[in-house]
């Protein structure tokens, strides 16, 4: 499996390219013949960058969308504009098109469920999905941990009207390794130890060989503290927490863990 920076907050420094960032994520992952978009940022710069690293879009079979939040999602509606994405499926929670605010303001998808299903092939499911032999959406992810998503972000409207925002939605992707289990996430809301310890329940694999994506560790605080014991007891490899990682929070990982860094144009093969 080989996956593809699109979209981070980041971006290398690039002798001959380039790259555009934002704060926002999208990853491009070949896996046999299966192509999947995982998240599709906030803008319309994973097409441009994609462009620059020679990802051709229009071969994209899978969309998965970790949560409804819009630096994950706003960018789907581009790559309609761009392509006849008419046999692509979308993936993502039941729950992820609801509209979510913030005080300062709208932070949902821009479009509804009824305006993507005219797009793309909709499955929409809070249960797992495997999407190749060895990739799986992980669906809705069991807080199991007293540590993890004990605060809300903003609000979202559910059927009984506007109501603190747990995201629900937030999920990931697992993908079974030949040595072990690599992590993929968008922006770990719902806790980056709940989403490795469902993916080992999933997958019946314990051994991590590595976490990518947003780890949502902005304060120096228990959070972090305890998620650090976690990782530190449960895992033995590369570490590459960015996006919704503040540069405080990965000088503490790194002074116990192998941090690495990620940028926009960085690939990954994982086997
Ligand atoms: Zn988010
Ligand atoms: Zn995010």
């Amino acid at each position: 499996m080989k996956l593809t920076v699109l979209v981070d907050n980041n971006t290398l420094i690039d002798d001959e390219i380039s790259f555009f960032g934002e704060p926002a994520l999208c990853y491009y992952i070949e896996d046999g013949d299966k192509k999947i978009l995982f998240d599709t940022g906030y803008s319309d710069i994973f097409l441009k960058n994609a462009e620059l690293k020679g990802v051709d879009l229009s071969e994209v079979t899978h969309v998965v969308l970790s949560h409804g939040h819009n630096d994950h999602a706003n960018g789907l509606a581009h790559l309609w504009e761009r392509f006849d994405t008419s046999d692509m499926t979308l993936i993502t929670h039941p729950l992820a098109f609801l509209p979510k605010a913030l005080p300062t303001g709208d932070i949902g998808a821009p479009y509804t469920e009824e305006e993507a299903a005219r797009h793309m092939k909709l499955l929409l499911s809070k249960e797992p999905v495997a999407i190749t032999e060895r990739l799986i959406y992980l669906g809705e992810i069991p807080r199991i941990n007293d540590f993890e998503n004990k605060e809300p972000l903003g609000r979202i409207r559910l059927a009984e009207g506007w109501e603190e925002d747990f995201l629900p939605d937030d999920s990931a992707l697992a993908y079974r390794g030949k040595k072990g289990l690599y992590i993929i996430t968008g922006c770990s809301h719902c806790g980056i130890c709940n989403i490795t310890e469902y993916a080992r329940k999933i997958t019946g694999v314990e051994k991590i060989c590595g976490i990518i994506g947003g780890f949502h560790l902005l304060k120096e605080d228990s959070r972090l503290e305890r998620t650090i014991d976690y990782l530190e007891e449960n895992t033995n490899c590369d570490l590459y927490p960015c996006h919704c990682v503040s540069l405080a929070a990965k000088f503490a990982m790194a002074r116990r863990l192998p941090v690495k860094e990620v940028g926009v144009g960085m690939q990954f093969i994982m086997e």
